[in-house]
């Protein structure tokens, strides 16, 4: 996505040469394939090394939290809206940022790629003209279809274009409606199993985990200085990977997300061994909006639902 790319420059070096921002946090290739890495420019030179393609998918809002100092950064949809969050949420003040729009495209699902591939991937090509993804490495060389292999949140996203920004890069792209996504249709399903299966199935997702958290330290939500799972006194959940340890680390953190979680999927692209946490908070987004009609980020002057509460409130429970 060269224009993408080229424009993305133009306006960090733009921001750095009129010292309008400190640092301008984008992406720039990364070590692996299909991971691009996070990368602050703090000079105009350093700027030539930002990319933009469809390996941009960790949450650049991740690094911004606490900052003080003046940020230009890259934002796609879901990275703009938690971006907004983090405002809302006084982790970052808005006239400190220089927020660089981007219309998003998607990202690949490096998971789907890697099953694909007929060994270790050494290099990936996109061809923006033909809308085509080419893997390749040792002995292979396979081109598919991005839309076969976008991220599972990407293909569902009713929030492409930047919700808060100074400046896109390019002309907004149209939106899916929500009837066109149906970006429920997995929750509907778990939700229509019976207990017993649900139980199956979750134990089934979460078999692999190995508890490296990656998932957590990708995510632009978790930036408590001492998540609740490495607290020792007191000890909120044990330290091992038997399952009740698993399910209560993925059950808390999934509801610490409720009502702020943009479905980024970060956390996902992260995870090393393939496991969809976005089953638990899709779960909490579909409850957010249809109990309390709320979208996580989409402004920077409300709270999210689960984190206020009027006197008034109609739930006996609270009171
Ligand atoms: S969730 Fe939407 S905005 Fe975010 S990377 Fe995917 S398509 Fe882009
Ligand atoms: S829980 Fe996952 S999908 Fe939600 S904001 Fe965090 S990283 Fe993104
Ligand atoms: S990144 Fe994957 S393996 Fe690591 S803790 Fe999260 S779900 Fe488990």
């Amino acid at each position: 996505m060269k224009s993408y790319t080229d424009k993305i420059k133009e306006i960090a070096k733009r921001l750095l040469k009129e010292d309008k921002v400190d640092m301008v946090i984008g992406y720039r290739k990364g070590t692996v394939p299909l991971m691009h890495q996070p990368f602050f420019a703090t000079s105009e030179g350093e700027v030539d090394s930002f990319v933009w393609d469809s390996n941009c998918g960790l949450n650049l809002a991740n690094y911004i939290t606490d900052r003080k100092e003046r940020i230009g950064i890259v934002a796609t949809g879901c990275n703009s809206r938690n971006i907004a969050v983090h405002v809302v949420e006084g982790k970052i003040q808005r006239d400190q940022l220089y927020i660089i729009g981007v219309p998003c495209q998607g990202m690949v699902d490096r998971h789907k790629l890697a099953a694909m591939a007929e060994g270790n991937i050494a290099s990936v090509e996109e061809d923006e003209d033909k809308g085509t993804i080419t893997i390749s490495g040792q002995g292979f060389s396979k081109s598919v279809d991005k839309a076969e292999v976008l991220q599972e949140n990407c293909s569902i996203c009713v929030h492409r274009n930047p919700v808060l920004y100074d400046e896109l890069v390019a002309d907004e792209v149209t939106e899916q409606t929500r009837e066109q996504a149906d970006p429920y249709a997995r929750v509907r399903e778990i939700e229509a199993m019976s207990p017993d299966d649900k139980w199956a199935y979750f134990d089934d997702l979460l078999s692999d985990c190995i508890r490296c958290y990656a998932c957590r330290n990708a995510c632009p939500l978790c930036y408590c200085p001492q998540c609740f799972v490495d607290e020792s006194n007191p000890q909120w959940v044990g330290k091992s990977v038997d399952p009740t340890d698993i399910r209560t680390f993925h059950l808390l953190r999934a509801y610490h997300c409720a009502g702020r979680c943009t479905d980024c999927g970060a956390c996902v692209r992260s995870c090393p061994v393939g496991i969809n946490v976005r089953d638990f908070t899709k779960k909490l987004e579909k409850d957010c909006l249809e109990l309390y009609g709320w979208e996580a980020g989409l402004n920077t002057e409300q709270r999210p639902p689960l984190d206020t509460y009027k006197p008034e409130d109609p739930e006996d429970f609270i009171k």
